[in-house]
């Protein structure tokens, strides 16, 4: 039975409510969106799914890698994300876009559209510029196998209007997300700080809690830093500084944590490591970090040792809380370091458990 046109013009009025009270549920989300695990759901999973879409691909411009290194530092991994792509101009993607950087419609041309939208099958695409004043941050494609669903002669009000609200969303989540890391960054290294340390550490020992595995700590110092200062001068102190935090991540794996704890003492979380293996991985480091003179030009090499205590967090004790065990294992790797120290520095001392009622010397 066809419908009359009155009939047809209620269809499509209940049509666009429904679709415009979508959308208003993702403007609400994409504005609510604090990090980039969350917005990157929004746009990728959750615009496919709202919208019946057969794909949606990201293309973020990302000239210097800034992004990249901003989003793997936040601890994602970008192979979990393989509809996220980073270009490294806007131009290609201008010429693409209609003038006015405007949503643009278009059947499939594998020819033109293959490397924005790379997957089999599409019939049509939408390609939703992401700008912010003016500046294209990046490009939404919305794909689907019929040919018909996005015809250049339809409107494009509403992703238009999607479009606008996603790219202040991506631009905001980005800002929040630099100016968390330079809080938890430390600035003249550039590893992490002690503040991320912590909640870091309080992360790593409920992980290990849940996963069962040993958590591994090292507590690192350099020796006779206040030498090093003494004699070539503070700023000489700070570069060696750098160098040895550079020195250091070199030998750590992803996964692990490092951060700079106080003046010239580190600090490192070595997820799933039991004790053995952190003493390998701590006389890795101390090695690479002997290994020469920091060169600082004009002839001033100063060379540089560590002293480095290693423990392991293998569970909790009866009775204890998460947090104190994460305490015991700092103070753990802490009284091995003092040992070090004690032991003649440049070495390598691990906890060893006092066996039980054993006197403390400590
Ligand atoms: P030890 O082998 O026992 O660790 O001796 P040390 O000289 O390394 O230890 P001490 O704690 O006596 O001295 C640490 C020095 O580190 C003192 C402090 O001025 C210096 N320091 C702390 N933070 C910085 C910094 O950011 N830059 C520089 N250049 N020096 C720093
Ligand atoms: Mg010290
Ligand atoms: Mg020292």
């Amino acid at each position: 039975m066809s419908s009359t046109p009155f009939e047809q013009l209620l269809e499509n009025a209940r049509h666009n409510e429904q679709v415009m009270s979508k959308l208003q549920a993702l403007e609400m989300a994409l504005i609510s969106a604090g990090d980039f695990p969350q917005l990157l759901g929004l746009l990728l999973d959750d615009i496919q799914s709202e919208f019946a879409l057969d794909s949606v691909h990201l293309h973020w411009v990302d000239p210097q890698g800034e992004v990249q290194a901003l989003l793997h530092g936040g601890g994602l991994d970008l192979d979990d994300y393989p509809r996220l792509h980073f270009i490294h101009s806007p131009f290609p993607l201008t010429h693409l876009l209609n003038p006015g950087l405007r949503t643009r419609l278009s059947p499939f041309t594998p020819g033109l559209h293959r490397d924005w939208l790379p997957d089999d099958g599409m019939g049509s695409l939408a390609l939703l510029p992401l700008v912010r004043q003016g500046h294209l941050l990046g490009c939404l494609v919305l794909g689907s196998r019929d040919p018909q669903r996005f015809d250049p002669d339809l409107s494009t009000d509403f992703l238009d209007r999607l479009a606008a609200i996603a790219g202040v969303c991506l631009e905001n989540v980005y800002h929040h997300e630099q100016i968390k890391r330079l809080g938890l960054t430390d600035a003249l290294t550039g590893v992490h700080n002690r503040r991320y340390f912590d909640q870091r550490l309080d992360e790593e020992v409920l992980r290990a809690q849940r996963q069962g595995s040993c958590l591994g700590g090292l507590f690192l110092d350099i020796d006779f830093f206040k030498r090093i200062n003494d004699t070539w001068g503070h700023p000489a102190g700070d570069a060696v500084l750098q160098e040895v935090a550079r020195r250091v991540k070199n030998m750590l794996r992803i996964t692990d944590s490092l951060a700079r704890y106080g003046g010239e003492e580190f600090a490192v979380l070595l997820a799933q490591t039991d004790l053995e293996q952190a003493a390998r991985v701590a006389e890795r480091i101390r090695a690479a970090v002997a290994a020469g003179p920091v060169c600082l030009g004009g002839g001033l090499d100063i060379p540089v040792t560590l002293s480095i205590g290693a423990s392991c967090l293998h569970g909790l004790l009866p009775q204890e809380t998460p947090g104190e065990a994460a305490r015991r294992l700092l103070h753990e790797a802490d009284s091995a370091l003092y040992r070090a120290k004690e032991n003649g520095r440049n070495q390598v001392m691990c906890h060893t458990a006092e066996p039980a009622g054993a006197p403390d010397h400590g």
